[in-house]
This record gives C-alpha cells, sequence and structure tokens, in this order.
C-alpha cells in the first residue's frame, strides 16, 4: 500500500477507470460519487491524497474542497477539471487544493504527478535539514515552520516550496526548476500552481511576523522565477 487515496468523482465510467488503475498500483482507494460523500468519508479518518472532481452533483466542488482541506489538513489535495476556465483553477488552489489534473486525465501523466505529491522530502537539493534565516526557521525532519518562535501553519506544497527556497537562500530559481522539485520531475506546462503557492507564503509569513522581526522576503525575479532574500535590519 503506497498511500491511502480518497476519490470524489460523480462520472461512473471516469470513476471506474480511475479507481481500477490506481488499485493496480497499490494504492487503497475509496471512491464516493458525491461531494455530501466525500465529505462524510473524509471525517472518519485520514487520508494521503484527495482526488477531488470539481463538477458534482449536488455541492460545488471549490466548497467541498475547502472543507475537505479543513478537515484533512495533512493530506495532499489534487482536483481534477473538465473545465479549462481559468478561475475554476485558481480559486480551487486557493480554496486549498495543492494541484489540478484538466480532464481527460492521461493516466501516465496522473501517477507521475502522484509519486511526486506523495514524495516528501526527496526534494533533489539538500540543504542543511533545520535552517535558520533570520527570525525564519525552517525544520524539515520535522515538518515545521516558525517566526519569531511561532508556529507558521503551512499546507503540504508550501512547506515543500518554502523549504526548496530556504535549501539556497539568494539564489534565483526558475519556474520550471521550482515546479519540477516540488511538484513533479517531469512538469511542463502551466506554473500557475507556483504563483499562488508563492503568494500563500507571502501572505503567511507577513501576517505571523511580528514588527521589527526578520523575515526573509520571496522575491519576483521577473522573466526568471524567484529566490528567497534575507530582509534588511530597519536600523542599516
Ligand atoms: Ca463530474
Amino acid at each position: 500500500m503506497v498511500g491511502r487515496v480518497l476519490l470524489v468523482e460523480d462520472d461512473a465510467s471516469i470513476g471506474e477507470v480511475l479507481a481500477s488503475s490506481l488499485r493496480s498500483h497499490a494504492y487503497d482507494v475509496v471512491w464516493e460519487r458525491t461531494g455530501g460523500a466525500g465529505l462524510a468519508r473524509a471525517a472518519t479518518g485520514p487520508v494521503d491524497l484527495v482526488l477531488l472532481d470539481l463538477g458534482l452533483p449536488d455541492l460545488d466542488g471549490v466548497e467541498v474542497c475547502r472543507q475537505l482541506r479543513a478537515t484533512q489538513p495533512g493530506c495532499v489535495l489534487v482536483m481534477l477539471t473538465a473545465r479549462s476556465a481559468e478561475m475554476d483553477v485558481v480559486v480551487g488552489l486557493e480554496a486549498g487544493a495543492d494541484d489540478y489534473l484538466v480532464k481527460p486525465v492521461r493516466l501516465a501523466e496522473l501517477h507521475a504527478r502522484l509519486r511526486a505529491q506523495l514524495r516528501r522530502g526527496g526534494m533533489g537539493t539538500t540543504g542543511p535539514a533545520v535552517r535558520a534565516l533570520g527570525d525564519l526557521v525552517v525544520d524539515v525532519p520535522r515538518h515545521r515552520v516558525t517566526v519569531a518562535g511561532g508556529e507558521l501553519h503551512l499546507r503540504p506544497k508550501e512547506f515543500d516550496l518554502l523549504a526548496r527556497l530556504a535549501a539556497q537562500p539568494e539564489v534565483a530559481h526558475s519556474r520550471e526548476q521550482l515546479m519540477a522539485d516540488v511538484w513533479d520531475e517531469n512538469w511542463f506546462g502551466s506554473t500557475k500552481t507556483l504563483d499562488v503557492h508563492v503568494a500563500a507564503l507571502r501572505r503567511k509569513l507577513q501576517e505571523v511576523t511580528p514588527p521589527g522581526r526578520r523575515v526573509p522576503q520571496i522575491v519576483t525575479v521577473r522573466g526568471h522565477g524567484y529566490r528567497l532574500e534575507l530582509a534588511v535590519p530597519d536600523d542599516r
């Protein structure tokens, strides 16, 4: 068993293909066909991964996403969407999803993504396991981030992204490299997922930083990507 998966999908043929493919890769799969049943199932115990169709018959998929994130804070949440509308994807990511797949889902892509999503700590570039940058401490073995001693609560991919940036502070990382390191070794295509996670990290870091404390900033490197930059003390 490589992971417990909750599949929420109302389409019988798509659900059948996904569930049997996941089972053949040794995932322990529970398949629910409505948002309500998915939420009820999620409330009964932790899962490693949720595959969530956004177009559900009973509830709005984005709302289901938000509630699943609240019930299952540690799981990896991947949206399935038949809609090409970028807004759905962005709204879903903001509601707590870690990634998305557009239907029709190619099984090879699904499995590549899931392997990458469930991989923990193996982020290619190894820095010190515990990294202190000003008042920010990223503790990879404990999967914990603190700012001036206060805990910063991050979603799995937000943590992975911050840990990746913190492993090499002051270094500009390309968008493609960050996508490959944090999401999928074979990533190609849109990097919208990255931008939404960077925005969430910036907001959370800002929210928990007490006045006068030094916390690194995620700086946009125009036309390239991002770097984590140590804050300059106010009195300099
Ligand atoms: Ca559907």
